[in-house]
């Protein structure tokens, strides 16, 4: 670490430095960040996606901070994590990230920015703004921040009612370059949110992808509304997304039925509170046979052992994304004028499905993607609120990105992995000790990443 990014770091971990403390700081030329390199987008091919081996392909680079533009902020990231879409950078499925980078570059000169050698990823983060580009308003230098991944500018009218329908809309750290597993991250200035004070920079840094992607799965106009009384089948309702969409459905006194492939799983499930739990390790279910046909017993068994549960009754949402081995169950189970709604196809994006039972049925498809600012901003508010906490079991440093990466890759973690960018270490930046003190009924899940094991800390009013 350079020693600018030192005293940066130790500006930050004093609490105290103000925004006129931190425009007087020197900005370092070069940061460490993660990175995918360009003439390594062949080196997987041939392999199963399975083999392809994210220690192998992500690097950890010294590489020049770019300049901030209008409307832009520079941002000192304390904490990152790892997201699938990490693990699709870094195997360079479904596509290599460099021909984003490339097609946003034409878009004007500081778009040009972007295309470079090496991709910078990552798509989350928490930190401190060090610099503001001309035009930002909202945030300043010093600001203590969680960062959104929706990178949209807003200038196109299709993006006005909701801005993930902007045709130039992209996913920071993804489809852009300069993202959270790094020192130091570029961001748009609509990409920031105020820290909730009561978290550690890693668990605030774990969030805001998943978080508000749930949220407008679940909650938003946008997705399904879910309301008191409606059945909510999870799949994966312990991983990143889950993790969220439980609490989300707990809260609004719905019913989770979580779907989770361990006995250690279930039992998380179950502390966290929902009452119907599937293991579907131990069930085995097969919905494809060998020959590539649906299995219809298997969707029927699925089924049965849903309205054993719920006394009889069929999910009104089904919250999907596992995709090609899973989605013709969701639709199979979704109860008549029921809903799946899906963001991802993690198993394969060619989806088959009966479709006697979706039309038949009058059940819904709906397609959702990230969040706009509203809703993201709304996810955060709510965690602010302590309505929700992060599930994170791992923290790894930085120069580990690529071991945290392979372990999402292969499904081994619960929750979020945390990543530490400038953090010496975790359980840091808690500002309200109070407020965290008061966490009611929540769940702050951690995993000590060496020792392998948990510590469950359910905290009291
Ligand atoms: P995680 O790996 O953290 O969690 C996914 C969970 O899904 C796992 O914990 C696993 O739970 C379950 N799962 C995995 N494979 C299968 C399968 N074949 N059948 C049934 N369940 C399965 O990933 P995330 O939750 O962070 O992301 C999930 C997907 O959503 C990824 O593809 C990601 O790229 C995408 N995504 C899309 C977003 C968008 O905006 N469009 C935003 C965020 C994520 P268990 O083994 O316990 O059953």
């Amino acid at each position: 670490m350079s020693s600018e990014m030192n005293v940066i770091r130790d500006a930050i971990l004093s609490g105290k430095a103000t925004a006129k403390d931190y425009t007087g700081l020197p900005l370092p030329q070069s940061m460490l960040a993660v990175t995918t390199h360009k003439d390594e987008v062949r080196m997987f091919d041939g392999l199963e996606s399975d083999e392809k081996d994210p220690r192998r392909s992500l690097h950890l680079d010294e590489v020049a901070i770019p300049e901030v533009g209008p409307n832009e902020a520079l941002v000192a990231v304390m904490a990152s994590s790892i997201n699938f879409n990490t693990v699709w950078s870094a195997i360079f499925e479904p596509i290599p990230t460099f021909q984003f980078l490339e097609r946003a570059a034409k878009r004007s000169p500081w778009d040009k920015r972007h295309d470079l050698p090496y991709h910078i990823i990552g798509s989350d983060g928490a930190g401190v703004i060090l610099r503001v580009g001309p035009g930002v308003t909202l945030f300043k230098p010093g600001d203590e921040v969680t960062i959104h991944c929706n990178y949209v500018d807003m200038q196109a009218p299709d993006g006005h009612d909701d801005s993930m329908l902007d045709p130039d809309q992209r996913i920071w750290g993804f489809e852009t370059n300069f993202g959270g597993l790094a020192e130091v991250a570029l961001v748009r200035a609509n990409q920031l949110m105020p820290k909730p004070p009561h978290l550690t920079w890693e668990e605030a840094a774990s969030m805001p992808l998943v978080n508000s992607t749930a949220y407008r799965m679940l909650v938003s106009h946008n997705g399904t509304q879910i309301k008191q009384g409606n059945i909510v089948l999870i799949w994966g309702a312990v991983g990143g997304l889950g993790g969220f969409a439980l609490q989300y459905v707990l809260n609004a006194g719905a019913f989770p039925i979580c779907v989770v492939s361990s006995p250690e799983k279930v039992k998380l499930c179950e502390t966290i509170g929902a009452r119907w739990v599937i293991d579907r390790g131990a069930e085995g279910y097969r919905f494809w046979s060998a020959d590539g046909s649906q299995n219809v017993g298997e969707l029927r068994r699925f089924g049965k052992k849903i309205r054993e549960l719920t006394e009889g009754e069929d999910p009104d949402v089904v919250y999907e994304h596992p995709g090609h081995e899973t989605f013709a169950a969701s639709v199979f189970v979704a109860r008549p004028g029921g809903s799946i709604v899906t963001c991802a196809s993690t198993s394969g994006y060619n989806h088959e499905y009966d479709n006697r039972y979706l039309w038949m049925n009058k059940k819904r498809i709906i397609g959702s993607h990230f969040a706009n600012y509203r809703e993201a901003w709304e996810a955060n508010r709510l965690v602010g609120k302590r309505a929700l906490h992060p599930l994170l079991s791992e923290i790894y440093p930085l120069t580990e990105a690529g071991e945290a990466a392979y372990r999402v890759h292969h499904n081994l973690q619960i929750g979020k992995i945390g990543v530490l960018c400038l953090a010496p270490g975790d359980g840091l930046g808690v500002r309200d000790d109070e407020g965290r003190s008061r966490h009611i009924g929540q769940i702050n899940l951690y995993r000590n990443a060496a020792k392998g094991e948990f510590r469950l800390v359910k905290t009291q009013p």
